[in-house]
């Protein structure tokens, strides 16, 4: 048992994390595919499902999760299918910690079984009024025949932030007894904070749990990110996410958000993926469940990369990193700067000018810095205005340059819409 587990340690699938910062090697369990069929938006074709896996491994995600094959027949059908796509992700099946589900996810051929048990009073009492002692009996059995099948068993909590943490505490530790690769601790309904998460993982780890620990986030308070950042310096060592953080209700923990997280405390921590197919990733799922991709969004949203105000702007052309703590050339996203507005400023409305192939001295560019500003405090205006502007004013001048556009690498000058 100890030599399964420590072979798991140093499972190179859970990559390493680099140094400086404390935090040791994780995996993203990325379960767009099951958590995220739960989004209300969420039907996935086989096709869909398909392309989703493949858009995943390539972007390098450890493991995917897939939904129950119990819940459908196309969902153990596309299970199998998920299998003989040649995929490097480890495929994991979500599944509640009974026999008949366990037997039914070991037939689809896939990597690992996910088992989840509900330990909160409030789910044993309404649920499935079991004692901690009957779960542990039950998912014993399970986990044996998981285990017996030579796949990867993981077993998880749900609600595990309304249960008793001495409860959990035991339980975890007659589980991790029973020889599990993974146990899970699940935020299933969004409350924790991210003291709450360190003080659970940290006091599972100092109580002695070996299993790698697992943690599930959801964002129902807006802590997600922050839960899982937590969940990761305590000590755990795989983290569930979905694209876009789809999933019940709101949701768990995007994927772009965490590697935004991870790569600000250090880009070497998300270096063994594919950063530029990540805003490839959140177009594909974003088409497929008929959302946009929130404005807000770390580095795929639209407005991940715009600098607006003079200051910021001015600041931004001479170095980008005063205001960008993420490049986005890593990412293959586009910064842009909108320039079109009453809080513009002169080194902005120069750059632009440049792009335009004009010259401009400093009084004229103060003068038309003035004006657009004055201009932008009566009306919105757009990118259009300021070129007709400077354009117009060096026809006037009597120096009649054509605009030859942005030259390479420039970054995108946008107005307002
Ligand atoms: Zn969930």
């Amino acid at each position: 048992m100890n030599g399964h587990r420590q072979a798991h340690e140093d499972d190179e699938s859970v990559g390493h994390g680099g140094a400086g910062h404390g935090l040791g090697a994780f995996g993203i369990v990325d379960t767009t595919l099951r958590e995220g069929e739960q989004f209300a938006g969420a039907h996935y074709t086989t096709a869909q499902k398909g392309a989703i896996a493949s858009a995943l491994d390539a972007f390098g995600v450890e493991y995917l999760e897939l939904t129950s094959p119990v819940a459908s027949p196309r969902s153990f059908r596309d299970a199998q299918a998920l299998v003989h796509q040649g995929l490097r992700a480890r495929l994991l099946v979500h599944v509640r910690c009974t026999l008949a589900d366990a037997r039914a996810a070991v037939a689809t051929g896939v990597h690992g079984v996910n088992l989840f048990y509900g330990t909160s009073q409030l789910l044993r009492q309404h649920s499935h009024r079991k004692s901690l002692n009957e779960i542990v009996d039950e998912a014993g059995e399970v986990i044996s025949l998981v285990r017996e099948s030579g796949r990867e068993v993981r077993f998880s909590s749900e609600d595990a932030f309304r249960s008793d943490p001495a409860e959990l505490r035991d339980l975890f530790l007659a589980i991790d007894a029973l020889g599990v690769d993974r146990v899970g601790v699940a935020d299933t309904v969004g409350v924790a904070t991210p003291r709450q998460v360190y003080a659970l993982v940290s006091g599972l780890r100092a109580a002695g749990v070996r299993a790698g620990i697992e943690f599930h986030g959801h964002d129902d308070s807006g802590c997600a990110v922050a839960n899982s950042f937590a969940a990761l310096e305590a000590g755990a060592r795989f983290l569930d996410t979905t694209v876009l953080g789809i999933g019940e209700r709101n949701g768990i923990t995007p994927l772009g958000s965490l590697v935004a997280r991870l790569y600000t405390v250090d880009p070497a921590l998300v270096g063994k993926y594919a950063l530029r197919l990540l805003a490839p990733l959140d177009h594909l799922v974003a088409g497929i469940v008929g959302v946009e991709i929130p404005f807000n969004t770390p580095i795929t949203g639209s407005r991940a990369f715009t600098h607006k105000a003079g200051v910021h702007t001015n600041a931004v052309l001479r170095d980008p990193r005063t205001y960008e703590a993420i490049d986005p050339t890593h990412f293959g996203v586009d910064r842009s700067l909108e320039i079109s507005h009453s809080l513009t400023g002169r080194a902005a409305v120069r750059s632009r000018a440049t792009q335009l192939g004009l010259s401009l001295d400093d009084s004229r560019l103060r003068a038309l810095t003035t004006q657009i500003k004055s201009l932008g405090d009566t009306r919105r205006l757009t990118m259009d205005d300021v070129d007709r502007l400077l354009l117009g004013d060096n026809a006037r001048r009597g120096d009649g340059a054509g605009p030859p556009g942005p030259p390479i690498g420039a970054p995108t000058m946008r107005g307002e819409p």
